[in-house]
């Protein structure tokens, strides 16, 4: 089964009462990249890609339609039913991007999946459960509105919260930090999520301050070695989110013991198939993480399920999805949400969903 057609589509996201904020990012609407990819058999496979505004990551929305472009043409004829191959293929086309790559690497799984009669999950190594847990992540905000979201959350039966910090005077986020303790106590499992936004300094106080409040410290500070200098002195278990961009910083971190999990992000490590190696690397070394994107609409929603499916569920920390945060659904009938605080594995084939392709308009470049 060959690439026999890409069409490149792009899609507005409104985010819901926004902006949303973060230490380093105030988001209003997203501006997601969508990849659809025609076999020479019929099957057609969906793919997307939607970094959350030029300033979170080394990523950017023109960024990722640039990079497509770049590929797709060089990419017609391969085959799709041989994922390490079509990565091979894609770096030899382009150094890095690889939050580019991720489109196509799940648009290929879609359209194995459906050409194989099987899930997505399946492909991925089997699913250990039809219901994934999810969390919910509060933007930076005061003590009063985060520790009332955090209630209305733990009722709504979420297991975890991940709270925002950073890019204001610390004593506001230690202050959240214990509010929402005192509101949730160990009903919840607590993130505590800097977004790069501290400086060691602040990361240090924060834990000294906070060492009788279990939660997870996740990327406090901008860089690895920021990580290195903190590590020795943290009170807390630290979790790499951002820093973690592909496999070789992955296992340095893992190998070096610098962390105790991560949150991952599926198109920032190149799509679904890097994403098992992860996995598996995690597994190994019994550390947990999260299976989540930067933002994105149902095809980002349900690729995260389905690699979120297929973690041991004990190192399974939540999948994260944007769909609270966003209106509308690309699959009207059977698209990707949240309830109970869980996401139903799609029982379809490929990814499970039936996209409506006339609300993205025209594609915006086709090969
Ligand atoms: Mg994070």
């Amino acid at each position: 089964m060959k690439i026999k057609e890409i069409h490149v589509y792009q899609h507005d996201l409104p985010v819901k009462n926004g902006p949303y904020t973060m230490a380093n990012a105030r988001v209003y609407a997203l501006d997601t990249t969508l990849v659809k990819i025609t076999s020479d058999n019929g099957v057609v496979g969906w793919g997307e890609t939607c970094p959350v505004g030029p300033t979170y990551a080394e990523s950017h929305a023109k960024g990722a339609r640039a990079a497509l472009c770049e590929m797709a043409p060089n990419l017609i004829g391969t085959d799709l039913m041989q994922p390490r191959m079509l990565h091979r293929k894609m770096d030899n086309l382009l150094n890095g991007h690889n939050y580019a790559k991720a489109a196509i690497d799940i648009a290929a799984y879609d359209a194995m999946g459906k050409h194989l009669g099987l899930r997505v999950a399946d492909l991925l190594g089997g699913a250990t459960t039809h219901r994934v847990p999810s969390y919910f992540a509060s933007g930076v905000g005061t003590p009063d509105d985060i520790a009332r979201i955090a209630s209305e959350k733990l009722a709504q039966g979420f297991p975890r919260i991940q709270i925002k910090v950073g890019g204001r005077p610390v004593e506001i986020d230690i202050e959240v930090i214990r509010k929402v303790w005192e509101t949730v106590g160990t009903n919840m499992k607590l993130a505590v999520d800097g977004n790069r936004g501290w400086t060691t300094r602040d990361a240090l106080r924060v834990s000294r301050e906070c060492v009788d409040i279990p939660f997870i410290m996740e990327q406090p500070c901008d860089t690895v070695e920021d990580l290195q200098k903190i590590r020795p002195q943290l009170n807390h278990a630290l979790y790499m989110d951002e820093n973690s961009t592909d496999l070789t910083r992955v296992v340095h971190a893992v190998g070096t013991g610098l962390v105790d999990g991560f949150g991952m992000k599926v198109t920032r490590i190149g799509g679904l198939h890097p994403m098992t190696t992860f996995r598996d690397i995690c597994e190994a070394r019994n550390l947990p993480h999260t299976c989540d994107d930067s933002w994105g609409g149902d095809i980002i929603a349900a690729a995260c399920t389905h690699i979120g499916a297929t973690v041991k569920p004990n190192l399974l920390e939540g999948v994260w999805i944007a769909q609270p945060y966003i209106d509308g659904h690309y699959d009207n009938d059977g698209g990707i949400e949240i309830r109970d605080g869980h996401i139903d594995l799609p029982t379809g084939t490929g990814l499970g969903l039936n996209i409506d392709v006339d609300q993205f308009g025209p594609s915006i470049a086709s090969f």
